[in-house]
């Protein structure tokens, strides 16, 4: 039997209705950019495996160096020890954050770093006596799938099941260079009538809402509003964390920095699950206590995990290495010359990029829109490339690494799905 038809049997897969999707493709393995299948097909990575494997799949930079940690210490509990592997990580992500970023409290994954920076901000107004307990949230935004992620995740095929055991969340739309005003005024009016604890958002590109960007100065008004307004701000950069935008962090484009933020997908390089939910001073300032019951008695097993550590560590290196940072600006420009390109293509409404996140929406007809997903996806796996489509949009998040060859695959490949739409 192969392995498709052996998954079959036991698995439940992620985000899967098994009964219209009964197939599944079994990879057996992956290098840099290649995904490769138990029937030998290659597929280049176009999103990174959901935008963790940025520095390409086993790359041996980081595969070495969690080897050589493997030998040494593998886990230990992180309340009352502590390592090196978490003390180095520390100090070279502190480096890079926005500067007011000062601790660093670790999870397995980017709903739990949702769910603590929510926690945080929840208890941060509980020490200090003041009652908050409404959050604010953009619209369509997608924060992860535990029980308060969910919550302030504005995507109902998601959460439609469970709306009626979320917390209060208002939501606001997101801004664009006509709309500040009125954004403001909407929050402004939350503000005087809910007592609003937190604002979570995903900073200028939403991923789950299918790459919708919006306008870093309408969202550095809102940030500092929340700063006046005493509500505190919690950048979900899980997804656009580590370079994606452009910059190391999509908060680098704010002048007024975020008082939490979300961490994961590219932390680890898609080598090991960590989560990361940084925050600063003043936050923790508000836990540490002679009071017991002031700090945050939240915690998971595998926290700060050695070998995670050490995965993170060595994708800073690689992060803020000249090559790395030289690929970047490099994919950018292509995205760039590419968009230009196709922007005119009668089935192309628009097109969106923020570094090397790049989006296109089509324009087809309403009917079809169904199985336009399906469509496409197929269309990409048959001719080699790996990309979801999400609703009537394609985006590519591909690996820094990614060759100028792979790249023109992948531009082909979505020029080519343009003309059987
Ligand atoms: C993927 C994602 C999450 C959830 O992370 P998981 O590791 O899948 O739990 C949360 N927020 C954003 C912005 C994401 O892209």
């Amino acid at each position: 039997m192969t392995l498709k038809e052996r998954d079959k049997k036991h698995l439940w897969h992620p985000l899967t209705q098994h009964k219209l999707h009964p197939h599944t493709i079994a990879i057996s393995k992956a290098k840099g950019c290649t995904l490769t299948d138990e029937d030998g097909n290659n597929y280049i990575d176009a999103i990174a495996s959901w935008y963790t494997s940025m520095y390409g799949h086993c790359n041996p930079y980081i595969t070495n160096r969690v080897a050589e940690q493997m030998q040494v210490l593998d886990q230990v509990v992180f309340t009352g020890f502590t390592h090196e592997p978490a003390i180095k990580l520390s100090e070279a992500l502190c480096k890079i954050l926005p500067e007011n970023q000062t601790k660093l409290f670790f999870s397995d994954n980017g709903s739990t770093a949702v769910e603590i920076g929510i926690k945080m901000a929840l208890q941060y107004h509980s020490n200090k006596s003041q009652k908050r307990n409404v959050l604010v949230a953009f619209e369509h935004g997608f924060h992860g799938d535990t029980l308060g992620a969910m919550s302030v995740s504005g995507l109902s095929v998601y959460n439609g099941p469970f709306a009626e055991f979320l917390m209060d969340v208002k939501r606001i739309p997101t801004p664009d260079d006509t709309n500040h005003d009125m954004v403001l005024d909407h929050l402004r009016k939350l503000a005087l009538e809910f007592d609003i604890a937190a604002f979570v958002y995903e900073p200028l590109v939403q991923g789950a809402a299918a790459m919708k960007m919006h306008d870093a100065e309408g969202l550095d008004q809102i940030l500092k509003f929340c700063n006046e307004f005493g509500i505190i701000t919690v950048a979900d950069e899980v997804m656009t964390g580590f370079g994606k935008t452009g910059k190391y962090f999509a908060s680098d484009y704010m002048e007024t920095k975020p008082d939490i933020i979300c961490l994961s997908k590219a932390l680890t390089g898609g080598l090991m699950p960590m989560a990361i939910t940084s925050c600063s001073q003043k936050i923790y300032d508000a836990f540490y206590s002679d009071e017991m019951d002031k700090g945050l008695f939240h915690g998971h097993t595998y926290s700060a995990n050695p070998l995670a550590c050490t995965a993170a560590l060595a994708c800073i290196e690689l992060l803020t290495s000249e090559d790395i940072q030289t690929n970047i600006k490099h994919i950018t420009e292509r995205h760039q010359d590419f968009g230009e390109r196709i922007k005119s293509h009668p089935k192309v409404a628009s097109i969106r990029q923020k570094g090397i996140i790049f989006a296109m929406e089509l324009d087809v007809e309403n009917e079809r829109y169904g199985n336009l997903r399906d469509t496409l996806y197929n269309h990409f796996m048959e001719h080699g490339v790996y990309l979801r489509p999400l609703g009537n949009t394609i985006y590519i998040q591909a690996a820094y690494v990614i060759s100028d060859a792979e790249l023109d695959k992948v531009y082909e490949v979505i020029e080519g799905a343009l003309e059987i739409v």
